[in-house]
């Protein structure tokens, strides 16, 4: 059996401790191994003493043009890691692609971001001000560099897009990287981590692969931790890295909305619209994408055409091994995500009425009887969606979505955005102008992004559940209060904010 090595310390090792098994959770078969133990204090110090002193030498244009190779060895891997995704992710072809491309078009998205911040290491922040009595003296805030490491913890759902995002950020503000995908999907970010190596300079980009072990109690003030994964570990991480002075970034739990607005039925190009990224969300990746609808509010004398045109969609799906290509939904990552799962569906269950699928009973294609962590979509229906607990509290990671009535209020949908706690996005669909700026004004401050679904646009959107690079990525309260990408937003969280004084005219020859 295959021991997948970590790059670390400008070697490869295959780690000392004791031995966890990656499986494929069609099957259950063991698809590698991995093992912690390594020394982590050793990378540490070759990302501080080497990693940063080679990214420090490039300008913004060329660690831009590191991150275009970078996007290019994932195009001319693409088959082989989409064949990984698959033996480890439970991932269709289609998921596969979704996480793999989106992982080298945010990659590609950060090379040109920095081919146009140019020559420079110093990037400007906002207009030059007039601090004296004359334009002589003057004002300018500046980023820099921070001069630590890089900490990134990511999900096991986005084994490729999770690194990439995080790593083309760091990487082009100019902070040496350590990251650590899940263990249980590491198959691709292993892959990714061997066809990086020989496109970077010494120290620029570790990869952990197995457990964290002693990762955090190396972290110091002036490093970035920036996480992505359940509430519990954002918890303690809180704990264990704010004490030591380091920034934290954290994407976690987010119960996402999307409400019908009462302007628009449900046969028509928004509605049609809301149904089919209903249904991606449920379906693509299992449900196991932090973006995924999980609540959706509909006008009430449109629940049941809502729900029968979802069910057409859900109804035919085919689920099962995503090795045979016939194949449309495959299975959860791992046995722990079906077991939270089913609790988690068992706790709806009580509190609604199902519209689909049941508690997600199925009979998956081509697995052994008995075998894999299969579940059926599942849509479930909420007679008082705002009072509904087991729906506003618990994130369930799965292809399960509940559909609830209410009267149209744009208010009212506004609260029930507000009821998750804080997410990830959530989305309105309506044609109505005044009734979208009423939402937007109550609803904006528990989002980190809102999609605004309409007839206009429809033909062209990328659905809620599509995180951009040109766009922010996280949310407050319950989705951790955390922000990544956003464009050149995105490389503030590695940098250093200083507010410059002095005579204007050298403050302007620092920026260029
Ligand atoms: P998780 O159990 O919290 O694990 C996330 C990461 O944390 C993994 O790499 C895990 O490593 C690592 N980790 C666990 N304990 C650690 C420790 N003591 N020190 C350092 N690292 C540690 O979450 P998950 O099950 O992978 O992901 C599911 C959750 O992620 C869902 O709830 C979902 O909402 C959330 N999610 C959020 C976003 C977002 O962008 N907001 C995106 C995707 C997923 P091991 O794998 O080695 O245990």
């Amino acid at each position: 059996m295959q021991l997948l090595s970590s790059n670390l310390a400008g070697a490869w090792s295959q780690g000392s401790g004791a031995k966890t098994a990656l499986v494929n959770p069609a099957t259950e078969a063991v698809v590698a191994e991995v093992a912690g133990g390594h020394d982590l204090g050793a990378a540490f110090r070759y990302a501080r003493d080497t990693g940063a002193n080679e990214l420090a030498a490039l300008t913004f244009a060329q660690r831009g043009e590191l991150l275009a190779a970078l996007a290019k060895a994932i195009h001319a891997a693409r088959e082989e890691l989409i064949t990984l995704a698959i033996a480890n992710g439970g991932n269709t072809r289609g998921d596969a692609k979704f996480d793999i491309d989106g992982g080298a078009v945010t990659l590609s998205h950060y090379a040109e971001l920095g081919a146009s911040l140019g020559s420079h290491t110093l990037l400007g922040d906002g207009e030059p001000i007039q601090v004296g009595r004359t334009a002589r003296m003057g004002g300018q805030h500046v980023w820099t560099s921070r001069r630590g490491v890089a900490v990134h913890i990511n999900a096991f759902n986005f084994p490729a897009w999770g690194t990439c995002e995080k790593l083309a950020c760091a990487l082009l503000a100019g902070m040496p990287v350590i990251s650590k995908p899940a263990t249980a999907t590491a198959l691709v970010a292993h892959r990714l981590a061997q066809l990086f190596e020989p496109l970077l300079p010494k120290g620029v980009l570790q990869m952990l692969i197995g457990p964290a072990g002693t990762l955090l109690d190396h972290v110091t003030a002036h490093d970035v931790v920036a996480f992505t994964g359940g509430s519990a570990t954002a918890q303690m991480l809180r704990t264990k890295v704010l004490t030591t002075g380091a920034r934290l970034n954290i994407e976690a739990d987010s119960l996402n909305a999307a409400v019908l607005g009462p302007d628009v039925e449900v046969s028509s190009e928004a509605g049609l619209l809301m149904v089919a990224d209903v249904a991606r969300d449920m379906t693509q990746k299992t449900g196991q994408k932090c973006t995924a609808i999980r609540r959706v509010l509909v006008p009430e004398a449109k629940v049941a055409e809502f729900c029968d045109a979802l069910k057409d969609r859900i109804g035919s799906i085919v689920i099962g091994d995503p090795a045979n290509e016939t194949v449309r939904m495959g299975p959860l990552a791992t046995a722990a995500q079906l077991a939270d799962l089913k609790a988690g569906v068992a706790r709806l269950a009580a509190a609604t009425d199902s519209v689909h699928g049941g508690t997600g009973e199925v009979t998956p294609l081509g697995v052994p009887p008995g075998k894999g962590f299969f579940v059926g979509p599942v849509l479930r229906l909420a007679r008082s969606p705002m009072t509904c607990a087991p729906l506003n509290e618990h994130e369930v990671f799965g292809p399960v979505t509940t559909v609830g009535p209410y009267s149209g209020d744009a208010a009212f949908a506004a609260a029930f955005i507000a009821k998750g706690e804080g997410c990830l996005v959530s989305s309105a669909y309506s044609d109505d102008r005044d009734w979208v700026a009423r939402f937007v004004t109550a609803a904006a401050p528990w989002a980190g992004r809102l999609y605004l679904g309409s007839s206009k646009m429809a033909a062209q959107s990328p659905g809620p559940g599509t995180v951009l690079p040109s766009l922010v990525h996280g949310g407050p309260g319950r989705a951790g209060g955390g922000e990544e990408l956003g464009g050149a937003r995105g490389l503030h969280l590695y940098m250093q904010r200083t507010a410059l004084e002095g005579d204007a005219s050298v403050l302007k020859s620092l920026i260029g």
